[in-house]
């Protein structure tokens, strides 16, 4: 039987990953829809070689570009807004929600129709409107896959017991291209330090957040949402080989790991199959090879949006979506060489502190948070406008 994939977000890390374990199987999956954000000659190749229905670019600007690259192809394409409501809303089976930041929110929720699955990388849909969308998720009737590889090895994990014996569960961190870096030293990093992942190959945006380990911080949440798991059940550690990604501790002491090596391939694959296993090509685990895995303490102190994310979650109502909404702002304005690396917690924790009156309540609709949202990228961006000279703050 075949299956129909629709992938959000198809031209970029996850997007390229997931087109190749489809390519694997050609014979198992069909393309449905492929959406991409700018890049349309990149998006009409790969809408080519997988055979898509329809394609779309987010930036209504590219449509003349994408009409072009796709011309006696017979693929439909369209741009803008409306044209990825289309792709989200059209006919498939599971579909791929892999666009980066808050821009996945409402493609994700428009994709949520009864009977499809879908499985989930873009994180900051979960942490910024987590309860909004899983209620929504559990009304229509949508399955969601963690593909997030700690979220799919805990998934995987939980298998092997039953759901009221877990006492708690542990993410893994690589502990991302800074692990051993002094706080003067991340003071000067540029983007393109945090492009030197040391395990994975990855989005400008997340390679950002894995250096300053608010990725693991947005992930606690994402776990929250995804496993009904309170804060106080959370935990993590730093496991720079990346090979366990998340471990579940039962209430008798034992602990079930999901490993495999760091190749996103294999949450794919495992999202793809669902109850059983894809034969795919990536490398296998060496374990004698790797030697030895070494484990250590987050060091909150050197990386301070950790904390801030964990007490965001703690505090509930508001203030995950403000967290989101300033790390947004923060991040592109630190890729846009605006700000230094230690400005984004600087950026974060002001905008939690001056939108502390939010509410108690988590947004209720998908509405709700994005208007939230808008407001703390309001906030974050006024503390950058009229943030003081840098070295006043590198201190702190
Ligand atoms: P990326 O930047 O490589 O790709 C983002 C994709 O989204 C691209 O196809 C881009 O064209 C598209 N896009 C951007 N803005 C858009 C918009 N407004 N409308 C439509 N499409 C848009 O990012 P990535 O590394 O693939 O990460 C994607 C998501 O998956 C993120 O939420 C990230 O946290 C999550 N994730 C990534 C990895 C990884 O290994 N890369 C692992 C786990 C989770
Ligand atoms: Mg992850």
């Amino acid at each position: 039987m075949t299956e129909r994939i629709t992938i959000l977000g198809a031209t970029g890390s996850i997007g390229v990953s997931t087109a190749d374990v489809l390519s694997q199987h050609p014979d198992r999956y069909r393309v449905s829809a492929l959406v991409a954000g700018r890049d349309a000659a990149g998006l009409a190749r790969m809408a080519r070689r997988l055979g898509a229905e329809y394609a779309a670019v987010s930036d209504p600007s590219k449509l003349r570009e994408l009409r072009v690259e796709l011309s006696g192809s017979g693929i439909a394409c369209g741009a803008g807004a409306d044209a990825v409501r289309e792709a989200s809303e059209r006919d498939a089976d599971l579909v791929v929600s892999a666009i980066s930041g808050i821009a996945g929110l409402v493609p994700t929720r428009d994709a949520l129709k009864p009977g499809r699955r879908i499985a989930l990388a873009n994180k900051e849909s979960l942490v910024s409107a987590g309860q909004a969308f899983m209620t929504e998720a559990a009304r229509t009737g949508v399955q969601i896959l963690a593909m997030d590889s700690e979220h799919n090895a805990l998934t995987q994990a939980l298998a092997a017991g039953h759901p009221d014996d877990v006492e708690c569960m542990i993410l893994t961190a690589s502990g991302g291209p800074f692990r051993t870096w002094t706080r003067e030293r991340m003071a000067a990093a540029r983007p393109a330090d945090t492009a030197k992942h040391p395990t994975y190959s990855m989005g400008a945006k997340i390679n950002v957040d894995s250096a300053s380990l608010m990725n693991k911080g947005l992930e606690l949440i994402e776990a929250h949402h995804l496993f009904g798991i309170g804060a106080d059940r959370l935990g993590v550690v730093v496991h720079p080989q990346s090979i366990i990604h998340g471990l579940v501790q039962w209430r008798d002491g034992g602990m079930t790991a999901g490993m495999a090596v760091p190749d996103m391939r294999i949450p794919i694959a495992h999202c793809l199959a669902v109850d059983r296993r894809l034969p795919i090509t990536v490398p296998r685990l060496d374990l004698a090879a790797i030697g030895s895995f070494t484990f250590e303490a987050p060091d909150e102190e050197r990386f301070p949006c950790l904390g801030l994310a964990r007490a965001a979650l703690a505090a509930g109502g508001a203030m995950p979506t403000v967290l989101n909404g300033a790390n947004e702002i923060a991040v592109e304005a630190f890729l846009g060489g605006r700000i230094g690396f230690l400005d984004i917690p600087w950026i974060v924790e002001e905008t939690l502190s001056r939108s502390a009156g939010q509410g108690a309540h988590a947004p209720g609709s998908i509405e709700d948070a994005l208007a939230l949202d808008f407001e703390a990228r309001a906030v974050a961006a006024d503390l950058l406008r009229r943030r003081e000279p840098y070295p006043a703050r590198a201190g702190r």
